[in-house]
């Protein structure tokens, strides 16, 4: 039920494309305030316009809060000084939703710089772990909150030439599911969204930009798309109280 989420407050990194981007916007319609966390200032400010205009839309009165936050997830004293940039109606967070995340190459593990490795881990796994260290405090103090992990397919089955951006993912589900073990006795809730192939910047991201190679990955499939995964992210969040979305896998209907 869509009405759990009205006047509460979304933070969501990786905000400014893809999954993160639809799901600001999901949120927005449904009378949630929303946090929008990334490094790129202008495609969030537009990510930004856009959930203004759905929660315009859907007519709520709850909600139509939004604040834009630069942040690079691979840069730690900015997430330990993250409050300080924050607005303070919006420093009451109910859900976190960590979805930032990337992959570069496809290279086998003997081929892979030193520099890619350190880079995907600090976003996908290191400021995964901050982030969620930061709100539970919080989370915590209030007796109440959700956490929203992305994994991934990539953290379930790994694949040749995925070794790191897999170990990262297999990382965020052993990270979330003993997260969600230890919170048992509370009221928090947490949750892993892992996607097949979904159509975003991701793909483009891991070729360095050749788009044809990024679109090449989706040949004989048809991808799902970031509002599909952000539809089960808001369905997730707008649970009763007591039911907690553990794991969700979610593929396109023809990829095996
Ligand atoms: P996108 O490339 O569209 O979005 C990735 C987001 O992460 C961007 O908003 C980007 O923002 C942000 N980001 C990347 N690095 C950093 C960083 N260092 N600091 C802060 N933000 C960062 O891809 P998706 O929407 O597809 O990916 C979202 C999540 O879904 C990722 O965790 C990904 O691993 C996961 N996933 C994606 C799948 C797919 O097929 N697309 C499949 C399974 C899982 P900016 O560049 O502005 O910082």
């Amino acid at each position: 039920n869509a009405s759990r989420l009205l006047g509460k407050t979304v933070l969501i990194t990786g905000a400014s494309s893809g999954i993160g981007a639809a799901t600001a916007v999901l949120f927005a319609k449904a009378g949630t305030n929303v946090l929008l966390l990334a490094r790129r200032t202008e495609a969030l400010k537009n990510v930004e316009a856009a959930c203004l205009a759905a929660h315009k839309e859907s007519g709520l009165k709850d909600g139509g809060q939004f604040a834009s936050i630069q942040l690079d997830l691979a840069d730690k004293s900015a997430i330990a000084s993250l409050w300080s940039k924050v607005p303070s109606n919006l420093r009451d967070v109910d859900i976190l939703v960590n979805n930032a995340g990337f992959v570069i190459g496809r290279d086998q593990v003997g081929d892979i710089d030193e520099s890619i490795i350190d880079s995907m881990f600090s976003t996908n796994v290191f400021g995964l772990m901050a982030m969620t260290q930061l709100l539970l405090k919080d989370f915590k103090a209030k007796k109440s909150g959700h956490i929203i992990n992305l994994g991934s397919i990539a953290g379930v089955e790994a694949y040749v030439g995925g070794s790191i951006y897999c170990a990262t993912k297999f990382a965020v589900n052993a990270f979330t599911t003993t997260m969600r073990k230890e919170l048992v006795d509370t009221p928090i809730r947490v949750t892993e969204i892992q996607p097949g192939m979904v159509e975003t910047e991701f793909s483009l991201v891991r070729f360095k930009g050749d788009a044809n190679a990024a679109k090449s990955v989706y040949t004989g499939i048809q991808p799902l798309t970031g509002e599909d995964i952000a539809e089960e992210i808001v369905w997730a969040a707008s649970r009763p109280p007591h039911v907690n979305i553990a794991e969700q896998l979610i593929f396109p209907v023809n990829q095996a």
